[in-house]
Order: structure tokens, then C-alpha cells, then sequence
């Protein structure tokens, strides 16, 4: 299957394929991508909306004390280590660019806290260019439809995305594979009887060649017995 045949049908599985996580503009975008290290989009938006409420701005978040962030994020995984990290990126944003969010991914990256990951996500959301951020999801995703290979880095599978799909297609593809990962071909029990991907999925052959395999061990045995 080529790849626009790909997103075609993802596009028709996942038609509101969109960022899940809850944010009024990039600077609390990028609170909540530092808070999703590791915990659900769900889980991170049950504590943003207080949080952006008690400290709304890169200032004033800025400026408040662990302990006061701490208890607005208690709820979700690692939150001492995010608290430092959301207080340390509102510092970054006050103290280098007078608070307001930088758009160029050099820029982002030298934020504390922000990643590769993070600043694909901000770019293309909030400021519309072309990006595709590899998280776990679209990294799975990604191989197992065999637009990269098993052993592919991030960073690996990030370039052979730009490289394939239409750089027009990036922040959607970015989206479409998130959900087609979130919400079928999850890490474990994927809907494999339902896909329409599996006469070339890597998985999916792999898991019948297993299965061929054991049902011929078992043809041997019972002949044998
Ligand atoms: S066949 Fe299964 S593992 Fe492969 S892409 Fe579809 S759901 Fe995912």
C-alpha cells in the first residue's frame, strides 16, 4: 500500500484526528507536552485547567514556587520533577524571549525541558508549519506499517516521515498516527482482526508466521505420537 493510500485510510477511520491535549495558546501547549512525559493526555488535563487558571502567564508561573505548582499537579506521575520542569521552562521563556513562545525549532529546543518531540508538537499545532513529532505512538506505528525499520531511532524514524510523506501531510500524518496508535493498533492487543493494513503490516506477519509455526510443531508432535 502506498503511503497516501495510508493516510487515506486512517483518515477515514480517524476523521477528527487532532492534539488531545488541552491548551489556549503554544506557552500552555507547552506546559502540557512537559506534563505528558510518561502519563496519559487524559491524565494531564485533569490538572491543567487549574493550573493555567492559578498561574496563566510564562510570568506567573514564573515566579511561583514549587510548592504552589506541586499542588496544582500532585495528581499526575514524576510531579516534583515536572513542577521544576514547567517552573524552569516559564523562567526560560520570562528570561530569553521577554515571555513570549519562540516559533523556530532552535529556539524552542533551548528552552528548558523542551525536546525535538516538544517543539514538532508546538510548531506544528500552535504556529501551523510543517512538522511530524515521533512519540511512542507514531514511532510504533511508523514500523509496523514499515515506513521505518525495527531498529530506527527516533530521530531515524522522524527523517524517513519527512522523506516519505508529502511535506504538506506532516501535522496531519502526525495526528492520524497518534490515534490509529492510541485507539486500535495500541502496544499490546492491537485490533489486528479489523485492520485494514494487514497484508503488509510487520506485526501482523510476524505474529502469523508465529502462529504457522506453533500450529506445525503441533502437526509434528501429534503424528509423532
Ligand atoms: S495489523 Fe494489527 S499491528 Fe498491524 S497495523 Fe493493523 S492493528 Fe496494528
Amino acid at each position: 500500500m502506498k503511503v497516501d493510500e495510508i493516510l487515506a485510510k486512517l483518515t477515514e477511520m480517524f476523521p477528527d484526528a487532532h492534539c488531545e491535549l488541552i491548551h489556549r495558546n503554544p506557552f500552555e501547549l507547552a506546559v502540557a507536552v512537559v506534563l505528558s512525559a510518561q502519563t496519559t493526555d487524559v491524565s494531564v488535563n485533569k490538572v491543567t485547567p487549574q493550573l493555567f487558571e492559578k498561574f496563566p502567564t510564562p510570568q506567573a508561573l514564573a515566579s511561583a514556587s514549587l510548592e504552589e505548582i506541586e499542588s496544582c499537579i500532585h495528581r499526575i506521575g514524576l510531579y516534583h520533577n515536572k513542577a521544576k520542569s514547567i517552573q524552569g521552562l516559564a523562567r526560560g521563556v520570562v528570561e530569553q524571549f521577554d515571555g513570549v513562545m519562540p516559533q523556530t525549532m532552535e529556539e524552542l529546543m533551548s528552552l528548558p525541558g523542551v525536546g525535538r518531540k516538544s517543539a514538532n508538537v508546538i510548531m506544528s499545532v500552535c504556529f501551523g508549519m510543517p512538522a511530524i513529532a515521533v512519540d511512542t505512538h507514531v514511532e510504533r506505528v511508523s514500523k509496523r506499517l514499515r515506513l521505518a525499520a525495527p531498529k530506527d531511532t527516533v530521530l531515524e524514524v522522524e527523517k524517513k516521515l519527512m522523506r516519505k510523506l508529502p511535506k504538506s501531510e506532516w501535522s496531519h500524518a502526525h495526528h492520524l498516527f497518534i490515534f490509529f496508535g492510541r485507539y486500535f493498533c495500541k502496544a499490546k492487543n492491537p485490533q489486528c482482526q479489523d485492520c485494514p493494513f494487514t497484508s503488509f503490516c510487520r506485526e501482523y506477519q510476524a505474529q502469523q508466521k508465529q502462529a504457522e509455526k506453533v500450529e506445525k510443531q503441533k502437526r509434528v508432535k501429534a503424528k509423532a505420537a
